[in-house]
């Protein structure tokens, strides 16, 4: 007999949409927890209910699958017991700790699928610190959420897939590019190409993304460095100092966004203690989604950096999962499905294996060897220089410690958009590779909490 226990999906993106889909088609009853105001996640985002901008205008070449997915989940919302503006902040085995519209409080679960999806990967620039220097995941958010643009004229620094399509829909929504500066090199892209030709309409949309920068006049510039953010004495930033290699070069902007691909949001993976990937720094599934924890199943971005498609093919690979283990037969068509999803999925695994060649971080020693005034903590205000000394000092092999020592990681963002830097600084220091430098170990609560937080 199949007994259901409680079934909670963390995350309303294209793979918890997609979860809750395929549990709602065997009558099950999920309950999905999301941060966000409405459904979609970061690809598929959703604009406030009184902008009425075209699904094209919106989502671009996307426009189709996210309407699709946004009226099936729509139309499920009746379903499922869906609870929008929570956040997960903490967790230990069988409970989450939530805050929302309720105020805070606890949740049990049976089964639990984190669909978290993923954040900027960023590095730092001199300067960085000074306004008006946003993510790619900012500016797009912006731009995608309340038609807005940080800054006119806006530059585009970093490395990945993102860097081209955010640059490319300012372009579109008109407005000026100052530049694209992208510290991979043509040969990193010449390299992934075998990797990029397995999924062709996808490579082809980002070449002509850069072909359409180009011909609109955008300097595009490859194998860049960016040497300084450079700003106003009362703060806002006035350019971008780069150099190709050759010259150093200034070029004026009122804002700049920067980013190196996306980073897995793990963070409740962690505190659940489901272990990593030996010399991977992912969390460990199986080939279904199901983690070696009981009850804990991932899908999405939050697992792996494989994108919308393959976020999606998660969810329902995370979703048969589930019904197998509470014992639910599935039909013959729906096991082919399933082939079908994972031989999907292996494609899109190959992909993103090409979009890590094509878009490689900055090397460790080039950021360890940044100027020492360099703030690497944003949240917190450390310098490179007080990082240096105590990796230096303390013998620091681990960016835990670190943290303790320095506060670097242990503000608002909790290290999700230093911890990158804090690994390869370790790495420059050490010699060690990175994957062998312990992971930033996540501490709750993962998100700041407001202190009404009981009065509401
Ligand atoms: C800023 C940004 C912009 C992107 N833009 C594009 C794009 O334009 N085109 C493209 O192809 N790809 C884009 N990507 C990549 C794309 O978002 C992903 O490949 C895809 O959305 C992954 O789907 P997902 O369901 O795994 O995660 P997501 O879509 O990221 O959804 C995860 C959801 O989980 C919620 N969540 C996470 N943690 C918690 C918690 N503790 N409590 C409650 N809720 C939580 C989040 O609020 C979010 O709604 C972007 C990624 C980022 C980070």
């Amino acid at each position: 007999m199949v007994t259901d226990g409680q079934i909670v999906i963390v995350g309303a993106g294209p793979a918890g949409m997609e979860t809750a889909l395929k549990l709602v088609k065997f009558g099950l009853q999920p309950i999905v927890i999301d941060a966000g105001a409405h459904s979609g996640g970061q690809i598929y985002r959703r604009p406030p209910v009184a902008h009425k901008r075209s699904y094209r205008t919106i989502y671009g070449a996307d426009a189709v699958k996210a309407r699709h997915l946004h009226d099936a989940f729509d139309a499920i919302r009746n379903a499922i017991d869906y609870r929008p503006n929570t956040r997960v902040w903490a967790a230990h085995a069988g409970e989450l700790f939530l805050d929302g519209p309720d105020g805070r409080t606890t949740l049990t679960y049976d089964k639990l699928i984190l669909c978290t999806g993923a954040t900027d990967r960023v590095f730092p620039i001199p300067g960085w610190e000074a306004p008006g220097c946003y993510s790619l995941g900012g500016a797009q958010i912006a731009l995608k959420s309340q038609a807005l643009t940080l800054g006119d004229p806006i530059g585009f620094v970093g490395a990945g897939p993102l860097l081209w399509l955010v640059a490319w829909q300012h372009l579109q929504f008109g407005v000026q590019v100052a530049g694209v500066w992208c510290t991979a090199t043509r040969r990193d892209l010449f390299r992934a190409l075998p990797w990029l030709a397995l999924r062709p309409r996808l490579a082809f949309r980002g070449v002509r993304q850069i072909f359409a920068l180009w011909h609109a006049g955008v300097p595009v510039q490859f194998g860049a460095h960016p040497v300084a953010v450079t700003a106003n004495a009362d703060g806002p930033i006035t350019g971008l100092r780069w150099s190709n290699g050759r010259k150093t070069s200034e070029t004026p902007l009122r804002a700049l966004a920067l980013g190196w691909h996306l980073r897995s949001e793990t963070q409740l993976s962690h505190l659940l203690e489901v272990p990593s990937v030996s010399g991977q720094h992912r969390p460990m599934i199986d080939s279904a989604g199901r983690s070696p924890v009981q009850g804990i199943y991932l899908a999405g971005d939050g697992v792996e950096i494989l994108g919308a498609d393959a976020a999606r093919t998660g969810g329902r690979m995370a979703a048969t999962a589930v019904l197998a283990d509470l014992g639910y037969q599935q039909t013959w068509l729906d096991k082919l499905k399933s082939i079908a999803d994972r031989a999907k999925h292996a494609q899109m695994r190959g992909f993103a294996k090409g979009l890590a060649r094509a878009f490689p971080p900055p090397c460790a020693k080039r950021l360890s060897s940044l100027p020492e005034t360099t703030i690497v903590c944003r949240c917190e205000n450390v310098t490179l220089a007080a990082i240096g000394a105590v990796a230096e000092n303390w013998k620091c092999q681990d960016i835990n410690r670190i943290k303790a020592l320095t506060r670097a990681g242990m503000g608002r963002c909790q290290g999700r958009y230093c911890g990158a830097t804090l690994a390869a600084i370790v790495t420059a220091e050490t010699g060690r590779a990175q994957s062998e430098i312990p992971e930033h170990r996540a501490q709750a609560p993962i998100y700041p909490l407001p202190f009404n937080v009981d009065d509401r």
